[in-house]
């Protein structure tokens, strides 16, 4: 490591020391080589390319997606006395024709400009006049069409490689799972870039699912075991989250509410409240948490689904970033299922959106399903493969009893079948179980060979099985709304009993914590 490296370290942004990968990467792009570095959000992505900057010659130029960001991250660096500056489209011409002066004197040591504004040929031809240290492409999985936040701007980016094939690229992203890496890859032109890949590891964060029967009673419960600690519950939507507060209230913890409906100020005070004062439970939208450094966050509780593992993976970082235990805990139910895959193909986004929306949850409903050590399966989503269990979440602490669940699983595939494909779970399970209601003899459902073959398991048994099935990707939701199931592909495996199906015996892990708790 050069000497002066860790001197800019220490003079300019007063840390005594590298962390991670940061050394490895300043020196493989001081030395003219390109990187893509992937690290969880708050391991320290911008040192990367800024003390690089400040090493060599000339200006840095970083693409960033976020206008309003980029104000930070340079009036941050201006603070530490740095030459920076950005170009984007929130100035006004006088303004950004200064910037482009203060360029052309090669006054900047970094200039962070909007990937169109970068890509436009009179940029280009600027930047043809002046020394340029190197390309940052910050939030690079916004180039890849599989990543959460494409941004078609991004593709443009190829071009820098062909205009400066001398200056060294470094692309960044915290979120890229192995597809999306692949495409960072090949859509930026990196296949011989050196690649970092920081652990996404919070080995502090205790994972747990819990299957949902009874939700505001089961987060209550969940809410007992942290009295007095700060945390955070996330809820879908607004009306749940303010539902959600109240009855937190009522049972005497000190909960708020925080979401994009309520007023600026309501909101901005309530966010103050939970940064400043102990052991309050912010219930809130993903709206909440951008931003928000708060080092001792206990647990964070998720009521539905949370969108993709990329977002769960993000939210549930939000606890325990002093270090000490955490807890993420996910409330999870055959509805929440209903409900994502609605919401997918309600959506506007087109066709290819929809299957990468859709493969996301199904990635999602295989964690909150597993039956085996649940950051295990996490970190490997990242492309992090871990050879041992964990020991710090709910399948390694009290490993789920599986059963064989075949011939159930026939049972209530027959019943969808049987039934035409079109009703939902309340329907089938009363069909199986038996149960002669006046919907079930008005379809003449009772004269079925499938009426009541399913006796032995109760009707929350028979919920259990459904939700596993859908998740599992043996049926499917229809997308109207009314949460028909239908069989798919896969399902003629299971009917034809070429497929065995394992299921987790849903009251495992409670009856265990009672048996515990009463030893
Ligand atoms: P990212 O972009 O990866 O989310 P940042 O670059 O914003 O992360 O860094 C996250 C935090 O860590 C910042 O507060 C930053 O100042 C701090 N940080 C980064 N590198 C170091 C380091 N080597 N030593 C101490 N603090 C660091
Ligand atoms: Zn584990």
């Amino acid at each position: 490591m050069k000497p002066q490296a860790l001197d800019i370290l220490h003079r300019v942004f007063g840390y005594a020391s590298f962390r991670g990968e940061q050394a490895a990467i300043v020196e493989h792009l001081d030395r003219g080589g390109d990187c893509l570095v992937l690290m969880p959000t708050g391991g320290g992505k911008s040192l990367c390319y800024q003390v690089p900057a400040l090493l060599r010659e000339g200006t840095a130029i970083v693409v960033s997606p976020l206008i309003a960001l980029m104000q930070d991250q340079v009036d941050a660096l201006i603070q530490l006395g740095v030459a920076a500056a950005f170009l984007n489209s929130s100035q006004s011409p006088q303004v950004q024709r200064e910037v482009e002066q203060r360029l052309l004197r090669r006054e900047l040591k970094l200039l962070y400009v909007a990937p169109e504004r970068l890509l436009g040929e009179r940029t280009l031809e600027l930047l043809e006049r002046v020394p340029v240290s190197l390309f940052a492409i910050d939030e690079a999985h916004c180039v890849s069409q599989w990543g959460h936040d494409f941004r078609p701007e991004y593709r443009g980016l190829n071009l820098l490689h062909q205009r400066f094939p001398q200056v060294p690229r470094i692309a960044l992203t915290a979120t890229a799972d192995a597809p999306t890496r692949a495409e960072i890859v090949e859509r930026l032109g990196l296949e011989d870039a050196r690649q970092f890949v920081a652990s996404f590891d919070r080995p502090n964060i205790r994972y747990r699912v819990v299957q949902k029967n009874n939700a505001r009673r089961q987060l209550k419960e969940f809410l007992e075991s942290h009295r007095d600690e700060s945390g955070i519950v996330y809820c879908l939507s607004r009306k749940k989250v303010d539902e959600t507060a109240a009855a937190l209230v009522e049972d005497g913890f000190t909960a708020m509410p925080y979401h994009a409906g309520m007023e600026q100020a309501a909101r901005a005070a309530n966010q103050q409240r939970f940064l400043r004062e102990d052991g309050v439970v912010m219930v809130a939208t993903i709206a909440f948490g951008m931003g928000i450094d708060k080092p001792d966050v206990r647990f964070v509780a998720h009521m539905d689904l949370p969108k993709s593992m990329e977002g769960y993976y993000q939210e549930t970082g939000r606890g325990g970033r002093d270090g000490l235990p955490a807890e993420a805990w996910l409330c999870y139910g055959l509805g929440d299922v209903v409900t994502m895959s609605q919401m997918i193909a309600q959506s506007e986004s087109g066709q290819e959106r929809k299957r990468v929306e859709r493969a996301k949850l199904e990635a999602l409903l295989g964690y909150a399903e597993a039956t085996g050590c649940r950051r295990q399966l996490l970190l490997r989503y990242f492309g992090e493969e871990r050879g041992d269990a964990c020991g710090n979440c709910d399948n390694c602490l009290e490993p789920p009893r599986t059963w064989d669940a075949t011939e159930v699983a026939q049972k209530a595939l027959s019943a969808v079948y049987r039934t035409g494909q079109r009703f939902g779970v309340g329907h089938l399970v009363a069909v199986l179980r038996g149960e002669e209601n006046d919907k079930l003899r008005s379809w003449n459902h009772h004269t079925l060979s499938v009426f009541g073959i399913g006796k032995d398991l109760d009707a929350r048994q028979w919920s259990g099985v459904f939700r596993h099935l859908v998740a599992a990707g043996y049926l499917a939701a229809d997308h109207e709304g009314y949460g028909a199931l239908h069989l798919t592909e896969t399902s003629r495996g299971v009917l034809k009993g070429e497929v065995r199906i394992f299921m987790r015996h849903e009251a495992a892990g409670e009856e265990r914590r009672a048996e515990r708790k009463a030893a």
